[in-house]
This record gives structure tokens, C-alpha cells and sequence, in this order.
């Protein structure tokens, strides 16, 4: 989700007016693997994935009510210390509920995350403090083992987990592949709708066309439903062909000399996805990645 500092700028997202408060709820992915979705803010993902080594956290949610919820939830549930906490990218939604979680555990990442929330979180924890008190109490947990390149292996016992670069939602996002149960956790790599305004649309495509040729069993995207055996291919192309419509519809508007205002007329369902499954920032998300392209398009134009 690109609700860092910047976009929470460029977004009117209403997540602190109390009407647009939902619930969190959890479903089980596997055995050992826990889902936790944010009803209150673009149905955002945490994973827990239950080892004998301990229980390991991808992600947290943004409010802290909901990560402190999950903590308490996993400490009875699985009868097991935690293990460490991996954060696939530095979007506040990400990080901010990993505060929840004992402090001694490692946060692991990619080294790119760790740089760009040594820059700008404590910018952006300040500024969501200013829209709503509830963050007080959230302090950002800087990654303390990171992933240059290449890949990194957890063995945690009775489950292997492999941390790959998933580049393109943002440049720092990982994936964790389970390897035991074919279970692939992609950050934003993946998500309802593909978010590019903060990255790369020719990585993104990328990314996408690996995971699809990838394979996994289970897709658990950044935000949205599970992705189950046998759609993950489907899901993927329909993703892909978005970001080349969202291309093409913004080449369009530049030549037809449109303005940036006039992007906002282009629906998301001109490029074969719906607004249900983010909600009410479904329509702002895709034209933030109109803009993007616009906006790069035309520096390129005007040299
Ligand atoms: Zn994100």
C-alpha cells in the first residue's frame, strides 16, 4: 500500500473519521499459518506463521489496537515464544503494529527498508499522530538483520522460510516463501489492486510475471483475499493486463492533451478491476497510478 508519507499527503484516506472504523478478523491459511486482515484500513494482511523455533510475524497492522490484538492473540493461541518479525516493505500499514511485539525479537527486511525508514518514518509516524492520538504509543522498529540481494534462509525447524527482493509495488519489498507449504507472502507486491505510484510499473510487471510463473499453492497478498491454488495464475495475468491498461489510458489522455484533473475521470473498471475490494480507496489508488505514469510520461516529453 503506498500510504507512506507521501501519499498520505496526496490521499484523503478518511481512516480516523469513527464511520469508517471496522473490525480486524483472522482466518487460518494452514495448519500453522495465521491471517489477520484490517477491515479499517484496504483489508492491509499480517502473517503469523507458527514454528517449533517460535512464531514468526510478517507485518503488522497500522492501528495499534490491532497489532496489540494480535500479539495478545498469538502468545495464547500458539503456546510458543515469538520467533522474529520480518517487514516486507516500509509502508506505515506494514510497520507501525510491529511495535506490538516483544522488543528483544529481530525485525528482518531488506536493507533498502532499513534505509528508507531510517529517512523518512519518524517524518511519517509524526504525521499520523497529527491525524490521530491513537498512534502515540506506535514507535518504529528499525530492522536489525537485512537482506542486500540474493536470498535469505530462516530455518525454523519444522518450516523453511526463503526472503526474496519482490520489487516494483516499492523498491525495498521482499517476499517469504514457505517453502513447506508452498505458501508465497508477497508484501505489496501483490495486492487487490496493483499500486505502482510509488514504484516501478516495468519492476512491478516483472514481479508479477515471476510469481506467476512462480506457482506457488497460496498467494497471501499485501491487501485482499488469500489467493488459492489454481487462480494464481489467472489472478496474475488480470493484474498484469491492469498495469498495461493504466499505461496505455495514461499515454492516451497526454496525447489527447488532457489535464491531470481529467485523470480522475478514468474508471478502475475501464481496466478490468473493481472498486469492491479496497473500498472507498479503490478509485483514489488507481488514479494515483495514473498519475504516476502520466506525470513520468510527460517529464520524458518534455526532456
Ligand atoms: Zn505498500
Amino acid at each position: 500500500m503506498p500510504f507512506a508519507y507521501v501519499m498520505l499527503k496526496k490521499l484523503e484516506f478518511s481512516r480516523h473519521t469513527p464511520e469508517a472504523r471496522g473490525f480486524m478478523y483472522w482466518e487460518r491459511v494452514s495448519e500453522q499459518i495465521y491471517l489477520f486482515t484490517s477491515d479499517r484500513y484496504a483489508l492491509v494482511n499480517s502473517v503469523a506463521v507458527v514454528t517449533d523455533r517460535g512464531t514468526i510475524v510478517v507485518d503488522g497492522l497500522p492501528f495499534p489496537d490491532e497489532a496489540k490484538q494480535i500479539a495478545r492473540f498469538l502468545e495464547i493461541r500458539s503456546g510458543v515464544d515469538f520467533h522474529s518479525l520480518i517487514l516486507t516493505h516500509h509502508h506505515m500499514d506494514h510497520v507501525y503494529g510491529l511495535f506490538a511485539f516483544p522488543n528483544h525479537l529481530d525485525v528482518i527486511s531488506s536493507e533498502l527498508c532499513r534505509q528508507r525508514l531510517l529517512e523518512v518514518g519518524e517524518a511519517s509516524l509524526a504525521e499520523a499522530r497529527e491525524s490521530d492520538p491513537a498512534f502515540e504509543e506506535v514507535s518504529i522498529r528499525i530492522p536489525t538483520i537485512t537482506l542486500e540481494s540474493g536470498e535469505l534462509i530462516i530455518d525454523a525447524g519444522n518450516m523453511t522460510l526463503r526472503l526474496f527482493p519482490l520489487p516494483g509495488h516499492t523498491a525495498d519489498n521482499i517476499g517469504v516463501m514457505i517453502e513447506e507449504d508452498d505458501i508465497l507472502i508477497t508484501g505489496d507486491a501483490v495486492m487487490a489492486i496493483p499500486i505502482i505510484a510509488d514504484g516501478n510499473w516495468e519492476q512491478e510487471i516483472e514481479t508479477l510475471q515471476r510469481i506467476r510463473d512462480l506457482e506457488p499453492d497460496t498467494v497471501v497478498q499485501g491487501h485482499g483475499e488469500v489467493i488459492l491454488r489454481g487462480e494464481v495464475k489467472t489472478v496474475m495475468n488480470e493484474y498484469i493486463s491492469y498495469l498495461h491498461c493504466v499505461r496505455k489510458e495514461a499515454e492516451l489522455a497526454l496525447k489527447k492533451g488532457r489535464d491531470r484533473k481529467e485523470i480522475w475521470d478514468i474508471p478502475l473498471e475501464r481496466c478490468g478491476l473493481e472498486r469492491v475490494p479496497l473500498g472507498i480507496a479503490s478509485h483514489q489508488l488507481h488514479v494515483a497510478n495514473l498519475l504516476s505514469i502520466y506525470d513520468r510520461l510527460k517529464a520524458e516529453r518534455e526532456g
